[in-house]
């Protein structure tokens, strides 16, 4: 699909995915329309394709961003993205995914990207920082990068203040890396409700996507979506 869904801009790469039906929801692309690609992927930004970023990351080909018949990390957070929300984005490398979510849940709502790379967390906040929203959301708190292992979440991480509240806890968190298991401590920060998104290596051949929600009552319900091919969530590389 990526040579049909690429453009010459940002908003024809956008135009081209929702014409192609890989973007279905509106809402997304208007948050994929807002975050220029080219600020966080150093060669054919709007190509639909992955890119390198070093340090082994990449960012993802824009289609696996936004949505599809196979509900894309957009779209199947979307009904927990407010714009009150409170979001975690794992393995956040270029940033560029946490942008996107951080428009979906503007103008009120937040999110934390975690990587454990501390050039890849730096690389995140000044690629945000090119763009003049981008600096407001930085600046307000809107979206902030730290560096820890995701596989623990971020604990503190749902406040601004650096107190803990009662409003700790998170509507989505987004795994952007293939979990070894759906870690219990990433459950545990959900609200309820809540929904992650988690890619996960449940099998020696291959890897699916989880759903996992976190009911008002607390109970929790997790369906396996489908096959995919992610990076792994590992150790911090010299550890
Ligand atoms: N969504 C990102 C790319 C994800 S690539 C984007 O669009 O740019 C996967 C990322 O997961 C890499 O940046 C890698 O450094 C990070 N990662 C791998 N293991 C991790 C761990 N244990 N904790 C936090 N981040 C991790």
């Amino acid at each position: 699909m990526a040579w049909r869904s690429s453009g010459s801009t940002n908003a024809t790469l956008i135009e081209n995915l929702y014409i192609n039906g890989l973007i279905k929801s509106p809402r997304v692309k208007d948050a994929m329309l807002a975050v220029d690609r080219a600020h966080f992927a150093p060669t054919a930004p709007h190509q639909d394709a992955p890119q390198t970023i070093g340090h082994g990351a990449t960012v993802s080909a824009p289609h696996m961003h936004a949505s599809s018949e196979r509900k894309k990390a957009c779209e199947s957070l979307l009904p927990h993205l407010s714009p009150t929300s409170r979001v975690l984005d794992i393995g956040s490398g270029s940033g560029y995914l946490t942008a996107v979510l951080a428009h979906l849940v503007s103008p009120g709502g937040s999110v934390i990207g975690v990587d454990h790379i501390r050039p890849l967390v730096e690389l995140a906040e000044k690629n945000v920082a090119k763009s003049a929203e981008g600096r407001r959301m930085l600046a307000e708190g809107r979206v902030r990068f730290v560096r820890g292992d995701g596989r623990a979440g971020w604990a503190e991480g749902s406040h601004r203040d650096g107190e803990g509240t009662a409003e700790d806890g998170y509507d989505a968190i987004h795994v952007g890396a293939a979990a070894g298991e759906v870690h219990p401590a990433l459950i545990e920060q959900l609200r309820a409700p809540g929904r992650m998104f988690i890619p996960v290596q449940d099998s020696p051949y291959g890897q699916n996507v989880w759903v996992v929600d976190k009911l008002s009552d607390g109970s929790v319900r997790k369906e396996r979506l489908y096959g995919v091919s992610y990076v792994p969530l590992t150790d911090e590389p010299g550890k």
